[in-house]
C-alpha cells in the first residue's frame, strides 16, 4: 500500500463524505416526483425604488417544502437540479407560477405595474427550449412580456466557450426583459454589456456589505465601485438593482450612489405572494424604507 492508496482508501470509508453523498443522491433523486407532487413553493421578495419607495417588482426564489428535511434553500437543490436536468421541468414551472402571479399583482393593481423577476439557471438557456416555453407561459397567464424580467449570471449569458446565448435576442425581442444576476462576481468581459440585450444589471450584495462599516477604507472602496457601476450602467442605458441591503444606512449610502432598486432583508425578506398584495396597498415608504422593517 502506497501513501496515496491509503488515502484513496480513507476518502472512500469516510462516514461524513458518505451521508453528504447518500444526502445528494437521495434529493437529486427525489426531486421530479417532489415537484409532481407539489413540494415546491415561490416565494416573493420586493425590488424597491429607491427614488419612490415603491415597491417596482419581486423576484421569485424557489423553496422545497421537504417532508422530512423542512424547507429546503435553493442553495441545496438547484445544483443537483441542474446536474440532472430537472432544473428544466422545475425552472418552467416556478416560471408559470410567477407569471401568474404577477399576473394577479396586475389585475388588483394596475397602475404599480409590478414586475415579476426569475432566476434561469445557466442548463435552462442552453439545453432547453426556453424562448418557446416563456412564450407559451406568457400566453398562458396573460403577463404582458414587459412585467417579466429574467435573471441569468454572466457565464449563462456567455456560456462555454465565451459563446453568448443567441436565445437573449429572441427573449429581449419578445419585449421580456433580461437582467444579469450576481454582477459583478464573475470574471467576464464587460464588452458583452453594450453588444448584447441586456437591460438590468443586478449588483451582488458583497458591493454593499462594506456600506455598514461607519468610516473604513472598505466602505470607501465598495462606495467607488457602486457609483462606477451606477453610472457605467446609465452611460449605456442599463438600470442597476443591488442586493443585500440589511439596514437603513446600507439603503441611505446606495442611494447616494444613484442606484436604481434595492432588494433585501431591510425593505423585505423573501415570502408569500399576499406579502407583496400588502406592500403594495400600504404605499410607498416616505424614505425609501419601512418605519418597521416587514
Ligand atoms: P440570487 O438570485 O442572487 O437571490 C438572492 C438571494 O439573496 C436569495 O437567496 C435571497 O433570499 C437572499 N437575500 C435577499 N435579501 C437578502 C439580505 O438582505 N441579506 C442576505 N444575506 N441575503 C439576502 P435564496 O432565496 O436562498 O436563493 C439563493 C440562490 O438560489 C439565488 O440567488 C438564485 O441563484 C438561486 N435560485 C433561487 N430560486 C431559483 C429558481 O427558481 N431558479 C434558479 N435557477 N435559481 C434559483
Ligand atoms: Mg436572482
Ligand atoms: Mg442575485
Ligand atoms: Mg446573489
Amino acid at each position: 500500500w502506497s501513501k496515496a492508496d491509503g488515502r484513496a482508501r480513507w476518502t472512500l470509508y469516510d462516514p461524513d463524505r458518505g451521508a453528504h453523498q447518500m444526502t445528494r443522491q437521495l434529493l437529486a433523486t427525489a426531486l421530479r416526483p417532489a415537484l409532481e407532487r407539489g413540494e415546491f413553493a415561490v416565494e416573493f421578495q420586493p425590488l424597491v425604488g429607491l427614488a419612490d419607495g415603491r415597491v417596482h417588482g419581486a423576484e421569485a426564489l424557489v423553496r422545497w417544502r421537504h417532508p422530512r428535511f423542512g424547507t429546503l434553500s435553493p442553495d441545496r437543490f438547484i445544483p443537483l437540479a441542474e446536474e440532472s436536468g430537472a432544473i428544466v421541468p422545475l425552472g418552467k414551472w416556478v416560471l408559470e407560477e410567477s407569471c401568474r402571479q404577477a399576473r394577479h399583482w396586475l389585475d388588483e393593481f394596475p397602475s404599480a405595474a409590478v414586475f415579476v423577476s426569475v432566476n434561469l439557471a445557466v442548463r435552462q438557456v442552453w439545453d432547453s427550449d426556453v424562448v418557446a416555453d416563456v412564450a407559451e407561459v406568457l400566453e398562458a397567464t396573460g403577463l404582458p412580456p414587459r412585467l417579466l424580467q429574467l435573471e441569468l449570471t454572466e457565464s449563462a449569458v456567455m456560456g462555454p466557450a465565451g459563446r453568448p446565448l443567441q436565445a437573449l435576442q429572441a427573449l429581449a425581442d419578445m419585449g421580456v426583459r433580461i437582467a444579469i444576476d450576481d454582477f459583478g462576481t464573475g470574471y467576464s468581459n464587460l464588452a458583452y454589456l453594450s453588444r448584447l440585450p441586456v437591460h438590468v444589471l443586478k449588483l451582488d450584495g458583497t458591493f454593499v456589505e462594506g456600506f455598514r462599516d461607519p468610516g473604513g477604507t472598505r466602505r470607501e472602496a465598495d462606495e467607488k465601485i457602486v457609483s462606477a457601476v451606477v453610472r457605467l450602467a446609465h452611460a449605456l442605458g442599463l438600470t442597476v438593482t443591488a442586493e443585500g441591503i440589511e439596514s437603513a444606512v446600507q439603503a441611505e449610502r446606495l442611494r447616494a450612489t444613484g442606484c436604481d432598486t434595492a432588494q433585501g432583508w431591510y425593505f423585505a425578506r423573501p415570502g408569500p405572494p399576499h406579502r407583496v398584495v400588502r406592500m403594495l396597498r400600504e404605499g410607498p415608504w416616505p424614505a425609501g424604507g419601512p418605519a418597521v422593517p416587514v
